[in-house]
């Protein structure tokens, strides 16, 4: 049985580990984000209920997500184990989650990706796109032929509002605050927390780590 619950801070790649870690272990990948997204594309009624929550950025409720939770878990592709993301989000859901694996006998695998804020925000403040194409470039990793001008028409890239250096440092500020009780909480109920650095390493090379730290937990 394999219980994952994966934090990662924006651009981390929890998305790729996740995607990585679900396809080595055979197991599914939940994500709370991707299952309220679905819930307002399928479901009229809550649907709209959730999508003005979201929407006035309001988080939905404990109560609601740990059911939508628990009823994913109790799924039979989800008998071996699971990788959570996105979950738990408060103190609240992180209890609720524990009381049901306690009452399963499981013990949930916490993994952290962590990144270096100065080593992100220099990654994510280089990207650049093509307002005209809307081709995307990296200053650091993939800069255009000619400096700040798209290869395949010649217009002056542009910095897209989520990559400013303000939005990013506020993202990074928003995570923290919002996961650093819940990591904490995991620290001082005696459980593990496995700190992998993915600031600067390629997806493999980070997935090596998790893979090495989860045979060391
Ligand atoms: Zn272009």
């Amino acid at each position: 049985m394999k219980a994952i619950v994966l934090f990662g801070s924006p651009g981390s790649g929890k998305g790729t580990q996740a995607r990585m870690l679900t396809q080595c272990l055979s197991i599914p990948h939940v994500s709370t984000g991707d299952m309220l997204r679905d819930r307002i594309r399928h479901s009229v009624e809550l649907g709209s209920c959730l999508a003005a929550k979201m929407h006035s950025g309001a988080l939905v409720s404990d109560g609601v997500v740990n059911l939508m939770v628990e009823e994913r878990l109790a799924q039979a592709d989800a008998a071996n184990g699971f990788v959570l993301d996105g979950y738990p989000r408060t103190l609240a859901q992180a209890e609720h989650l524990g009381h049901w694996l306690d009452g399963r006998g499981i013990r949930e695998v916490v993994i952290h990706l962590a990144v270096d804020y100065n080593i992100i925000i220099g990654r994510l403040t280089g990207r650049r796109e093509c307002p005209r194409c809307g081709t995307l470039y990296n200053l650091a990793f993939h800069p255009p032929k000619v400096d700040e001008l798209c290869d395949l028409d010649g217009a002056k890239l542009a910095i897209r509002d989520d990559d400013r250096e303000s939005v990013i440092r506020e993202r990074l500020d928003a995570y923290d605050r919002q996961t650093r009780p819940v990591l904490d909480y995991y620290r001082n109920a005696g459980h593990r927390v496995l700190d992998v650095d993915a600031s600067n390493d390629p997806p493999d090379v980070v997935f090596q780590k998790v893979r090495l730290a989860m045979r060391a937990g």
